[in-house]
C-alpha cells in the first residue's frame, strides 16, 4: 500500500486525494496487456488401453494442459490454451488482477473526495423499515 487510509480518514485533504488518483492513472496506463479470468492445470485420458495414461495401478495422465476460464458479459467461456502461450496469458491474468485492484482503489479514493466536497452531513446508514412486532 502506497498510503495509509486510516489518516485520510481522519484528515483528507482533496489535494492528497487527487495526487493518489493520478499515482493510480499512471499505473494503469503502465500496465501491459491485460485478459481476465484464471487458468488450470488439466490431466487427461487419451482411452487407448495400452497407453500409459490407463494403467490399472500407476496411470499417468497426459498434461497438463492449461484451460482458461472467464465471464464476460455474463457470459463463461472455457478455452484450451495453446502450450506456448501459457507463460504470456499468465502474464496477463496477472496484469488484470492488478488493473482491477487499482480500479477498487481509485473508486475508494474517489468517494473519498465525494465525502470532502458533496456533503454537509457526516454519513448516515439507510433506514431499513423493520415494521416493530406487535407483542399480543
Ligand atoms: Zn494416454
Amino acid at each position: 500500500m502506497l498510503y495509509n487510509i486510516a489518516d485520510m480518514k481522519t484528515n483528507p485533504s482533496l489535494r492528497q486525494l487527487g495526487r493518489q488518483i493520478d499515482q493510480i492513472k499512471e499505473q494503469i496506463a503502465g500496465l501491459g496487456p491485460i485478459h481476465p479470468g484464471s487458468m488450470s492445470p488439466q490431466y487427461q485420458v487419451c482411452g487407448n488401453p495400452a497407453c500409459k495414461c490407463m494403467h490399472p495401478k500407476q496411470p499417468q495422465r497426459h498434461g497438463p494442459y492449461y484451460k482458461l476460464a472467464y465471464v464476460y458479459r455474463g457470459k463463461p467461456t472455457c478455452r484450451f490454451v495453446r502450450a506456448d502461450c501459457v507463460q504470456m496469458l499468465k502474464d496477463r491474468l496477472d496484469a488484470y488482477k492488478r488493473f482491477r485492484s487499482l480500479i477498487d482503489e481509485w473508486i475508494a479514493l474517489s468517494i473519498q473526495q465525494g465525502t470532502v466536497q458533496f456533503f454537509s452531513q457526516p454519513a448516515k446508514k439507510p433506514r431499513t423499515s423493520t415494521p416493530s412486532k406487535r407483542t399480543a
